[in-house]
């Protein structure tokens, strides 16, 4: 369906433009964009029983027509109409719409749907949306699709195009391949789009929209089990018991926790097996990932091959460098730093150590996927943060070893619904335990008129040898949202505090320059550190007590506990304060769950309910399309069933067979980088 826009009758290249400005570029963009609402206009109102402030449907005859012009730039045209018993009568008024006036004339049967008002002795509408009745010809559709458009496109644009191309094709590819489901064999996907968009009646577009959800979550689930039964496919390295690991674990200066060692356990076998393991690590902020992951690198080691830790930020990869160094300590182990800002010929001493075999594991940033980076025999390949890393990245280091085991680490806690349809591809093993004596981190919501006492605290604070985090969530002003940029906020920050060093950190600046101001603060030179969100990767200053976020309404939950995970991760106390002035009930709302709960499973269950999937899928899994007509929780029992039916599709018709029939469907879902990674 990669049919040109133009293609449809009305379309020109303007209109095309307004399309391509909701992010409609081909006809099957088109025909995804589904209604918000529908309004039922049928149901036509009589004028005896109007309510104010009602949205309705009246019809009646044109009986005057007048055009005012109050003031310079100004113009109200009033068009009356009146009832066919002609004893009442409603104006519909339109602002600075005088180009509409000749689209009436005096005896026109028009039918108008709006919103009703009572004002100064009369029935009011203001821009309606109207329909000439002509002969022969009833009220229009029954039942109109409302979609989602920005302010200056008509939905009569999108109602046009779609309808015009419903008028010229008869049929649209069926998505699914025959057999999968008995349940919706015999349902067409033409006439569920249309259904979709032109309803018979909203029971028959709900019936639509189920299969449409069906066969969406069926494709994402084909996807996400392809991609898993083509890594089960391949043999890799069983890792046999050494006493790496045993030893490592004997002088660690404490024992893990119950959840480390179930996800230890699980680990641990998975590295045993044939197949190589595809694991998804879970565990808040501080949940202690690390040290489980310290133990899967030994067990490679232990098997004479070497392993890869991927990070997303240099700061990040020199922490783990550093915390796995003491970790291994008395360790026979050799382990390595690479990362982009190291010099050239510091880069080939690394290279020609691994590819000789010299280095057992190897940490770093992006620079691992270079070209040039070759391993003797990598066997164990992990990935941390993973959010900031794409399907495709990942595979790339992958491809790096002949067949190694995955360990995928996140910080980002989702609930069970959401992994099985975003990782449907990994097994999951989850930390909710926090390592013990972990004091909670003191939270409160305020609003600015706090501020001074919040800076006295900010203080009193340093005083005591801590330092501070301010987030903001713009960078530059905005003129619509009243919120501080950082900049402003450094910049006062700076004249309050003239004894203190105020740093500042921005997603516009250099990643060089945000790693020196990032290992400035780890250093403790900047007593307070105004950023925006770049600072919510993994990166641990034990000594930073308070975490203060402004405008905090404006972020989701689960980014504000990962914010929150920032501060006390050492011994102290820690703080977070989310300032808002949000007078929203919702926001309050959301905010005040913060204050009562630590729990990062359920704050991701609650935003996933308050605000939808889309933020949290976008955050989750990089370069993941968001679901169009399906919804993660409510269609949970729907998201069940495609999955068993996938799993059963690809079973009876064979892994080759299966991926040819799906592969324009999954290209057209999941995009290039996908099918790349799948189909070679
Ligand atoms: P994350 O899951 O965010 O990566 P880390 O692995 O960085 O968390 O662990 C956070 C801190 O908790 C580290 O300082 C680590 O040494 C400590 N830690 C981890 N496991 C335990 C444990 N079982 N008991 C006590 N402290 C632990
Ligand atoms: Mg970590």
């Amino acid at each position: 369906m990669e049919e040109r826009l133009q293609s449809i009758g009305g379309i020109g290249p303007q209109r095309e433009l307004q399309l391509h400005s909701l992010g409609i570029h081909s006809v099957s963009d088109l025909l995804q964009y589904f209604p918000r609402t529908y309004e039922e206009r049928g149901k036509v109102t009589s004028y005896d029983s109007l309510v104010a402030a009602a949205t309705v449907s009246i019809v009646g005859t044109v009986v005057n027509i007048a055009e005012r012009k109050p003031r310079r730039r100004m113009s109200i045209l009033t068009v009356t109409i009146q009832n066919d018993e002609k004893d009442r009568e409603v104006e519909l008024t339109y602002f600075n719409q005088g180009y509409k006036k000749s689209s009436f004339f005096k005896g026109q049967r028009i039918h108008a749907y709006g919103k009703v008002d009572y004002k100064f002795g009369r029935w009011q509408m203001n821009s309606p949306e109207v329909e000439s009745i002509t002969e022969g010809h009833g009220i229009g559709e029954e039942i109109v699709p409302i979609y989602p458009v920005s302010e200056h496109i008509p939905q009569s644009l999108l109602r046009g195009a779609i309808s015009n191309w419903f008028s010229s094709h008869k049929t649209y590819p069926k998505v699914l391949p025959e057999g999968i489901s008995s349940r919706y064999d015999a349902m067409d996907s033409y006439e569920a789009l249309k259904m979709m968009h032109f309803p018979s009646s909203l029971g028959a577009r709900d019936e639509a929209r189920q299969f449409l959800a069906y066969e969406e979550l069926l494709t994402m689930q084909m996807g996400l089990l392809l991609l898993r039964a083509m890594g089960e496919q391949k043999e890799a390295q069983p890792f046999t018991r050494g006493n790496l690991v045993s030893q490592c674990a004997r002088q660690l200066p404490f024992k893990l926790t119950g959840d480390q060692r179930k996800a230890w356990d699980e680990i641990s076998s998975d590295l045993g097996q044939h197949q190589p393991m595809q694991r998804l690590l879970q565990g808040d902020v501080g949940s202690g990932k690390t040290v489980v992951a310290a133990l899967a690198l030994l067990r490679a080691v232990e098997n004479h091959v070497q392993g890869a830790l991927m990070v997303p930020t240099e700061i990040l990869a020199t922490q783990h460098y550093e915390s796995l160094s003491e970790m291994y300590e008395h360790l026979p182990v050799k382990i390595a730093l690479l990362t982009g800002s190291m010099t050239k010929k510091q880069k080939e001493a690394v290279y020609s150590d691994l590819l000789a075999g010299e280095i057992d594991i190897l940490i770093g940033t992006h620079a691992l996927i270079q070209e040039g980076v070759e391993f003797k025999h990598l066997g164990l390949v992990i990935i941390d943060e993973q959010h900031r890393f794409g399907v495709e990245q990942r595979a790339i280091l992958q491809q790096k070893g002949l067949c190694p085991h995955m360990l995928i680490m996140t910080a980002t806690p989702i609930p069970r619904t959401m992994t099985l349809s975003v990782y449907g591809d990994l097994e999951v093993s989850t930390i909710k335990e926090m390592p013990p004596n972990r004091k909670p981190v003191k939270t409160y919501v305020v609003d600015s008129s706090y501020d001074e006492r919040l800076r006295a605290f900010f203080q009193k604070e340093v005083n005591a040898g801590h330092q501070v985090y301010v987030v903001c969530p713009l960078v530059e002003e905005s003129e619509t949202l009243e919120l501080k940029s950082a900049e402003e906020m450094h910049e006062e920050l700076v004249a309050y505090y003239p004894h203190l060093a105020i740093g500042l950190l921005h997603g516009k600046m250099k990643a060089k320059d945000k790693e020196a101001v990032m290992a400035e603060f780890l250093a403790g030179r900047i007593h307070i550190l105004v950023a925006t969100t770049v600072i919510e990767v993994g990166v641990n200053v034990p000594n930073a007590t308070i975490m203060c976020i402004t405008g905090a309404e404006r972020f989701g939950l689960s980014q504000l506990h990962q914010l929150r995970g920032r501060v006390c991760r050492g011994t102290h106390q820690g703080y977070c304060i989310l300032v808002s002035d949000s007078r929203s009930r919702d926001s309050r709302k959301r905010l005040k769950l913060m204050e009562s709960t630590e729990d990062g499973f359920e704050l991701a269950e609650a935003d996933l309910l308050m605000r939808g999937s889309g933020e949290l899928f976008g955050r989750i899994q990089h370069g993941m399309a968001d679901l169009k007509v399906a919804h993660i929780l409510e269609d949970l029992p729907l998201l069940i069933e495609a999955r068993e039916d996938a799993k059963g599709f690809i079973k009876t018709c064979g892994l080759t067979h299966c991926k040819e029939l799906m592969k324009t469907e999954l290209e057209r879902r999941f995009g290039d980088d996908f099918i790349r990674i799948l189909y070679t």
